[in-house]
C-alpha cells in the first residue's frame, strides 16, 4: 500500500544541483568520494550511538560499505549498514541543504568567484554530486533500531522534485543507486571504481568492499578494496609518505598534497595519538578573509569517531591545521560541553599546539621553500597567536618574517633574529614602521633619519600587523618601537646639533604653533628628517594613523 508523495526541493537545493552539475564536470569522479564519505559518517554515527544502545547493532555484524555496479541496468550502487535515516530525516537531510560545506559552496560559486575547478575540490559538495553522473538517483534507507516496515524510498531526477514512499527493508542502513547518464559508462568498470576508492577513500576506517569478479562477472563474494585500518594507529615506520598524503586527502576535502605533518604517540598517565597536517594552501574561506568553519580536526576516543573538535583542540590562530587526535582515556560518552571543561583535553590541546609549532620551526630551519609556502598561506593567521597565546608569544614571534629596509623589496623574509643579528653595537631597539601598503611604508619620510644612520627598519603593511604589535612590545630582550613614535636615537654630536638648530628655529616654531593651534600638540625640530622639510609624528602613547583609521571604519 505504498503511496508515493512528490515534493519540491528547497529553492537553494535546486540552485546547488544546477551549480554542482555544471561546475563539477571536470571532477565528476568525486561523487564516489562524497557518497562513501556519507556512508562512512553513517557508520561512525551508528558506532557512536551503539555505545549507549548496543542493540542498535543487532542483525548485520561488522560495519562496512559496499560498492557495486550493474552493467546491464547501468547503475552504480553504494550501500552502508550504518545509522540510516527515518522518513523525516530523509526530508530534512536530502531535501534541504543540510551540509555546511554545500552551503558554503553555494555562496562561493554564486558570488563574484567564478566556478574555479581548483577551488571546487576544497568543498564537501556532498550528496548532490551524485547528479553529476546520474540522471536518476534512488535512495533506500532504514534507521537503525526501526522495524523493516519503516524503510523509505526516495527518488529524484535532480530537476527540482523528488518522490518519497514507504518501503519494506530487511536491513538497516542506506543504499544509494545511481542510474548513470548515457555517456558515463566509464564508471561501469570494476578497475575504475576500485582505483577511485583507493585514490580518494583508502583510509576510510571501515572496509569498502566490491564483488569479486569471476569469469569477468561480479559474483556474490565480496572483497575489501581499501586499506580500512586507522592509519594513525600504525607504527610510523610502516607508513609511507603516500599513505600520509592519501589519508590527508580523505580528511580534508583538499585535492592538493599536505605541506607537512607530525605524527606522535604520547604514553603515560594519559595516552593519546596526534596526527596533524599543514595544508599547502589556505582553504577558500580563510582566503576570502572569512572564518574557517573549524572542521578538519577529528577527535576519536579509542578509535571511535566522536566529533569534529577543532575548536576544543586547537587555538583559533592554528585553525588551518588538519588531522586526527585519538585519546585513550576520555569517557566515550563525552559531550561538547564536557569537552570544553575537560582538564585532560586541555593537556591534549597543549600538546597539539606544541607539535604544530615544533613542525613549523622545523620547516623554518630545514626546509626554507616549504616554510615560505607555509608563511605565504598562513603567516597572517599565525600572527593572531601573538595576541591570543601569550605563553607561546616568543616562539611565534621567532617564526614571523617581515619586509625590511635591508631586505629584498616587498618580500617578507626578515626574521626578528635576522634583524638582531644585524644590529649595530649598542642598539637596543627593533624599529618598525606600519602603513597601508608596502610602498607607503618603504617610501615614508619617517625612514630618512634611520637610513642616514644605517639603522634597519622593518616594513609592515599587513592589515593585522598594527593589532599584533600591540601585544609584541619586546623580543629577545629588545624593545620593538615604531619609527613614528617618540624620539629618534641620537648620539652626542647629533644632540648638540639638534639643540642648536632648535634654538635658531625658535621664532619659526612659535609662528607655526600659533598658526596650527589646537590641531597639533607640539611643533618640534627633529632629527627624523634629512630630505623632507616636515612630517607628522606621534608621541609614544598615540595610535598609529592607519590604526586610528581602521578603528574609525569599524565604527569605534
Ligand atoms: P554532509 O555529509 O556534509 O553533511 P551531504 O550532502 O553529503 O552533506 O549529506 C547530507 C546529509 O544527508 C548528511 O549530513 C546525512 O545526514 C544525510 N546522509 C547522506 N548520506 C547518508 C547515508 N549514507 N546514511 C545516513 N545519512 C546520510
Ligand atoms: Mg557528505
Amino acid at each position: 500500500t505504498a503511496t508515493t508523495e512528490t515534493r519540491k526541493f528547497e529553492a537553494e537545493v535546486a540552485q546547488v544541483l544546477h551549480l554542482v552539475t555544471h561546475s563539477l564536470y571536470s571532477h565528476k569522479e568525486i561523487f564516489l568520494r562524497e557518497l562513501i564519505s556519507n556512508a562512512s559518517d553513517a557508520c561512525d554515527k551508528l558506532r557512536f550511538e551503539s555505545i549507549a544502545q548496543p542493540d542498535l547493532l543487532a542483525g548485520e555484524g561488522e560495519l562496512h560499505i559496499d560498492v557495486s555496479f550493474d552493467a546491464q541496468a547501468r547503475t552504480v550502487t553504494v550501500r552502508d549498514n550504518g545509522i540510516g535515516m527515518s522518513r523525516d530525516e530523509v526530508v530534512a537531510n536530502i531535501g534541504t541543504i543540510a551540509s555546511s560545506g554545500t552551503r558554503r559552496f553555494l555562496e562561493a560559486m554564486s558570488g563574484e568567484q567564478k566556478a574555479d575547478a581548483r577551488l571546487i575540490g576544497q568543498f564537501g559538495v556532498g550528496f548532490y554530486s551524485a547528479f553529476v553522473v546520474a540522471d536518476k538517483v534512488t535512495v533506500l534507507t532504514r534507521r537503525a533500531g526501526a522495524p523493516a516496515s519503516e524503510g523509505v524510498k526516495w527518488e529524484s531526477d535532480g530537476k527540482g522534485e523528488y518522490s518519497l514512499e514507504a518501503a519494506e527493508l530487511a536491513e538497516r542502513g542506506t543504499t544509494v543507486i545511481l542510474h548513470l547518464k548515457a555517456d558515463e559508462d566509464e564508471f561501469l568498470k570494476r578497475w575504475q571504481l576500485a582505483s577511485l576508492i583507493r585514490k580518494y577513500s583508502d583510509h576510510v576506517a571501515f572496509p569498502i568492499r566490491m564483488p569479486v569478479e569471476k569469469e569477468g562477472k561480479p559474483s556474490d563474494e565480496w572483497e575489501t578494496v581499501n586499506d580500512a585500518g586507522a592509519l594513525w594507529t600504525k607504527p610510523k615506520a610502516e607508513i609511507s609518505d603516500e599513505d600520509y598524503q592519501s589519508f590527508y586527502k580523505s580528511l580534508g576535502h583538499d585535492f592538493n598534497d599536505a605541506l607537512a605533518w607530525t605524527h606522535n604517540r604520547v604514553e603515560g598517565s594519559q595516552s593519546f595519538t596526534t596526527l596533524l597536517y599543514l595544508p599547502s594552501q589556505p582553504p577558500f574561506d580563510l582566503m576570502m578573509g572569512g572564518r574557517d568553519e573549524r572542521k578538519g580536526l577529528k577527535l576519536y576516543i579509542k578509535r571511535v569517531f566522536i566529533m569534529d573538535a577543532a575548536e576544543e583542540l586547537l587555538p583559533n590562530y592554528l585553525r588551518f591545521v588538519r588531522g586526527v587526535v585519538d585519546a585513550d582515556d576520555l569517557p566515550l560518552n563525552v559531550s561538547r560541553e564536557i569537552l570544553q571543561q575537560n582538564r585532560q583535553l586541555e593537556r591534549i590541546k597543549g600538546a597539539c599546539v606544541k607539535r604544530v609549532l615544533d613542525l613549523i620551526e622545523k620547516l623554518a630551519k630545514d626546509e626554507p621553500e616549504k616554510f615560505a609556502t607555509f608563511y605565504k598561506a598562513f603567516g597572517n593567521t599565525l600572527k593572531e597567536g601573538i595576541v591570543e597565546d601569550a605563553s607561546n608569544r616568543e616562539r611565534i614571534a621567532k617564526l614571523l618574517r617581515f619586509a625590511s629596509t635591508k631586505g629584498e623589496g616587498a618580500k617578507q623574509t626578515t626574521s626578528l633574529d635576522d634583524y638582531i643579528g644585524r644590529m649595530s653595537l649598542g642598539q637596543d631597539t627593533i624599529w618598525y614602521i606600519t602603513a597601508d601598503s608596502h610602498a607607503a611604508a618603504a617610501g615614508s619620510p619617517q625612514l630618512e633619519a634611520f637610513k642616514a644612520k644605517d639603522i634597519e627598519v622593518l616594513l609592515m603593511s599587513d592589515r593585522i600587523d598594527e593589532w599584533m604589535l600591540g601585544s609584541l612590545n619586546e623580543y629577545a630582550g629588545k624593545k620593538l618601537r615604531s619609527v613614528a613614535k617618540g624620539e629618534v636615537p641620537l648620539d652626542e654630536a647629533d644632540k648638540k646639533k639638534q639643540e642648536e638648530a632648535a634654538k635658531a628655529a625658535e621664532p619659526l616654531l612659535k609662528k607655526l604653533k600659533d598658526l596650527l593651534g589646537d590641531r597639533v600638540s607640539d611643533v618640534k625640530v627633529s632629527a627624523r628628517l634629512t630630505d623632507s622639510p616636515s612630517c607628522l609624528a606621534l608621541s609614544d602613547y598615540e595610535m598609529a594613523p592607519h590604526l586610528a583609521r581602521l578603528l574609525r571604519e569599524a565604527g569605534h
